[in-house]
């Protein structure tokens, strides 16, 4: 039975890695410092024997018992709004939590897959992104802490391959939404079905013609299995192709719910990239794969889900807006 480390296991990425890794066979081992991460997403996995629970921030040392074939390295806040809420811990989640996990994975001699991010491209001048491109990244901007944070990962996650030889996977992953998002973490899909869900307007930051391309989680999930089943060692973009621009992706999203309320404009956060779209052929050639569910059929699982969140998950006020995010 493989022994299989997942960090940041109680967030929307982890808990469905655990998920898919328990049904493969593997013993899971879950940590989660919950900062972002939420039990609640977890927590029908704790009766399971093949499971285990560590409350741990992986920036500190880490300390597993026992072997581990697998470490998938998945701890860190994802949205916008969480980052500039705790930079330093971004920062600290990409570099130290990395370092840390990539110790690990040398002394058990695992193979470990990181999780990067479309954000290494930063506000892209070359579309679609492709793996060789090298982005365009504001380091001193607010977003600096997550995209600079994510491409030291992907520097020293190579350098422990090239130097020390440890088996390591790094997946480039996309926009992706699907049940277990927070519903007030800030990003668009959430918000949008937010609002519509408690009758607000839908609020659309600049003038809505940047574009994104949203994955549904269970095509993201197969391709990083895939991607830490192979022998590929380079960054391999995860993401679904099918590009569209946040003015219709509102009115896709008043369409689904059926609300009767109308876009209203904010302004454009700070760095907000105007274009977002992966190209998938490295994925397609070395694993075979191309997301599978089309964004009418993810959608309308995704906003079952929150239709059957309870009224205060929908109410709950976490941080929808943040000074100096939006530009003034
Ligand atoms: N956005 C929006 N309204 C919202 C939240 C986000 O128009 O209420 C926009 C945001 O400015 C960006 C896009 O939607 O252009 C995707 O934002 P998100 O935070 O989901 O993720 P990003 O891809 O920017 O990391």
């Amino acid at each position: 039975m493989k022994r299989v480390l997942i960090t940041g296991a109680a967030g929307f990425l982890g808990s469905h890695l655990c998920e898919r890794f328990l049904k493969e066979g593997c013993h899971v081992i879950a940590m989660d410092n919950l900062i972002t991460g939420d039990l609640k997403n977890i927590e029908h996995l704790f009766k399971l024997k093949e499971f285990e629970f560590y409350h741990h921030d992986v920036s500190k040392f880490i300390h597993i018992p026992g072997e581990l074939d697998y470490i998938l390295h998945f701890a860190s806040p994802a949205s916008p709004i969480d980052y500039l809420k705790i930079p330093i811990q971004t920062l600290k989640v990409g570099s130290l939590g990395t370092h840390n996990c990539l110790g690990l994975a040398k002394a058990k001699g695992a193979r470990m897959l990181i999780a990067s991010t479309s954000e290494v491209y930063g506000d892209p001048l070359v579309h679609p992104q492709t793996e060789d491109y090298w982005g365009n990244v504001n380091p001193i901007g607010p977003r600096g802490v997550y995209d600079e944070a994510k491409r030291f990962q992907e520097a020293i996650t190579m350098a422990y391959h090239r130097y020390h030889g440890v088996e390591t996977r790094i997946v480039r992953i996309f926009n992706t939404y699907g049940p277990r998002m927070r519903l007030n973490d800030g990003r668009v899909l959430p918000a949008f079905i937010g609002q519509a869900l408690r009758g607000e307007d839908l609020t659309v930051f600049g003038d809505g013609s940047q574009t994104r391309s949203f994955c549904y989680v269970d095509d993201l999930i197969e391709g990083i299995y895939r991607l830490l089943q192979s022998d590929y060692a380079e960054p391999v973009n995860i993401g679904n192709p099918d590009e569209i621009t946040i003015a219709d992706f509102a009115e896709e999203i008043i369409k689904l719910t059926g609300t009767d309320q109308k876009v209203i404009y904010k302004p454009l956060p700070v760095d907000d990239p105007m274009q977002r779209q992966p190209n998938i052929d490295r994925a397609r050639a070395i694993l075979n794969w191309e997301p599978k569910v089309s964004r009418a059929e993810g959608l309308k699982i995704t906003y079952d889900y929150f239709k059957s969140l309870p009224d205060e998950e929908l109410y709950k006020k976490e941080h929808n807006t943040f000074e100096g995010y939006i530009r003034k």
